[in-house]
């Protein structure tokens, strides 16, 4: 299986929550290795330019709203088919469909305020890194 790269976000909700650790650890006990990793309060154009593909949904204003709330933990992971693994690990984007033991599953509260942002697709995952990390920040494990 091929070693791939995938962007994650601890959204403000879980930052309130004070469950880092618990999210980070999971990633961990699946084998995802965090390669590089910042806590930022994003600005408004950050929220908006970073999920711009949502722009005309009827949830977007609240979704931006609710990104610029409180800080984010944003990491890049690398592992193992990394896209799909962090996908099941945070479960359904509506955490009444998460299978249970995911993270929205046992964190979230609503399909708006849904704990984790992971990325879709390696493509997508490219592009959402080079969003918020430049090259020189990433640090792939050397030992
Ligand atoms: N979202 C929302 N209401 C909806 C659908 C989505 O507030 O009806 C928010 C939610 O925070 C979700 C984000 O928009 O995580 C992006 O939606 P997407 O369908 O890309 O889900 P994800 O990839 O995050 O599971």
């Amino acid at each position: 299986m091929a070693i791939e790269r995938t962007f994650s976000i601890i959204k403000p909700d879980a930052v309130a929550k004070n469950i880092i650790g618990e999210i980070y650890s999971r990633f961990e006990k699946n084998g995802l290795k965090v390669i590089a990793a910042k806590m930022l309060h994003l600005s408004q154009e950050q929220a908006e330019g970073f999920y711009a593909e949502h722009k005309e949904r009827g949830f977007f204003k609240d979704l931006v709203a609710f990104m610029v709330s409180g800080p984010v933990i944003m990491q890049v992971l690398e592992g193992e088919n990394a896209v799909l693994k962090h996908r099941e690990i945070m479960g359904a984007t509506n955490p009444k469909e998460a299978v249970p033991g995911t993270i929205r599953a046992d964190f979230a509260d609503s399909i708006d305020e849904n704990v984790v942002h992971g990325s879709d697709a390696l493509a997508t995952a490219e592009r959402e890194i080079a969003y918020f990390f430049s090259n020189d920040e990433l640090c792939p494990r050397t030992r």
